[in-house]
């Protein structure tokens, strides 16, 4: 039996190279980058105002107050989107809108709620307030420098990621390629919504909720029929889903009962396992093999250890695979609020729920078939073997929801 950190590492070196593709900025959000960008532009790309208001000289206003205001001559408006043919000279000022070109001449922005325009004067400003220079005023390359690196291949395009990238005008970029994810759920007892349930049978909910994080995690789930507990069906079933995709989700029939045909199945066809069997719970019977350059992941059938393996050591080569270079559960920090005991002999991942306060507590019944206590969770806490976390204790909590 391998330790979890074994399996995990063993898992990443037989991942492939990852490839590449152009992709919209439109559809990249959630991709993995696969090149530096680096920035073609100065962010902002002109000097520009902060506010609604004048351009002036902050010298030719440095005695104004509210009750001697200084007044200015106003030698025109710029828009937005426009530009001012001309200076802006000695007690003159131009008006200015958030995001106006700051006319040459001029070193601030006066805000309009500091100056006042009298009804019959149209062509002057009064001006309250002294300003500083540069007040108001969003500089040349304050944000990004051209040339500067905006982002490097192996970070994650998040939404803050996109918006630099479209703000210095790129309409695409290359990303690591998704991979395809077959997802097969074996076991006879299996059964798909729609219809009553026979007695003994139960409905099946494994590939469901893992497509649900095989697409968080950048992948393409592709759900293939339910598999019945018989060896050539396993083989046949297996021999598709490795045809039309990258790498396979098995969930079930990885155990040690002679109904359990995954690894069997896999090897018969020309599969090669590379390890069965993980020092962790829950989800032991986690199986991994290789075939052709793709990937076998033979889960456990209980929901939660499908769901747990999944997380900790598929998630991680589904990322991998698109060329991240953090591959990692996200962690937060947080505090027991109760304790956690393992009584066990394997590391237990326990499921937990952390609070926005912190707090983190137990999600409920911890036996691997509990969906409930999965469906509160929002992390696992990893407690070692034949330890108790006492309340009040710190602990990193993995987060996946
Ligand atoms: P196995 O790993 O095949 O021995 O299955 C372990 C337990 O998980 C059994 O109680 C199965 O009925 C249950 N199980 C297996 N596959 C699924 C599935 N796809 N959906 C829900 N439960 C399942
Ligand atoms: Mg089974």
């Amino acid at each position: 039996m391998l330790e979890f950190e074994e399996a995990l590492a063993r898992v990443l070196a037989a991942v492939p190279a990852p490839t590449h593709e152009n992709v919209s900025l439109n559809e990249a959000a959630g991709r993995v980058l696969a090149e530096r960008i680096r920035s073609p532009l100065d962010l902002p790309s002109f000097d520009n105002s902060a506010m609604d208001g004048y351009a002036l000289r902050a010298a030719d206003v440095a005695s104004a107050k509210p009750d001697s205001p200084v007044r200015l001559r106003l030698a025109g408006k710029v828009p937005a989107g426009e530009t001012f043919e001309g200076q802006v000279t000695a007690a003159t000022c131009v008006r200015l809108f958030t995001g106006s070109p700051l006319p040459p001449g001029a070193d601030a922005v006066v805000m309009q709620e500091e100056t006042r325009v009298e009804p019959n004067t149209a062509g002057e400003v009064l001006v309250l307030a002294p300003i500083r220079p540069g007040e108001n005023v969003r500089l040349r390359a304050e944000d990004v420098k051209q040339g500067s690196t905006l982002a490097e291949a192996g970070e994650l395009l998040t939404a803050g990621r996109i918006g630099l990238l479209a703000a210095v005008g790129l309409p695409s970029v290359l990303a690591g390629r998704r991979p395809v994810v077959g997802l097969l759920a074996t076991g006879s007892e299996l059964q798909e919504p729609g219809q009553p349930l026979a007695p003994g049978r139960i409905y099946e909910s494994n590939r469901i909720a893992l497509a649900a994080v095989l697409k968080l995690a950048g992948a393409i789930p592709a759900a293939f029929p339910l598999v019945a507990d018989v060896l050539v069906a396993t083989r046949t079933a297996l021999a598709e889903a490795f045809s039309q995709c990258d790498a396979v989700v098995t969930s079930g029939g990885v155990s040690v009962g002679e109904m359990d045909f995954i690894k069997h199945a896999f090897e018969q066809m020309g599969g090669e396992l590379q390890f069965w069997k993980v020092a962790i719970k829950p989800g032991r019977p986690f199986a991994f093999g290789c075939y052709r350059g793709k990937l076998l992941f033979g889960l456990p059938g209980n929901p939660i250890s499908a769901l747990v393996t999944f997380l900790l050591l598929v998630r991680p080569a589904l990322l991998r695979w698109q060329g991240a270079s953090d591959v990692s559960l996200p962690v937060h920090a947080g505090v027991l609020a109760e304790a956690l005991v393992n009584h066990g002999e394997r590391r237990h991942f326990m499921r937990v729920k952390l609070d926005p306060a912190g707090r983190v507590r137990s999600a409920g019944k911890q036996a691997s078939h509990v969906l409930s206590s999965m469906a509160a969770a929002n992390g696992l806490v990893d407690v070692p073997p034949d330890t108790t976390l006492a309340a009040g204790a710190a602990v990193p909590v993995l987060r996946w929801d």
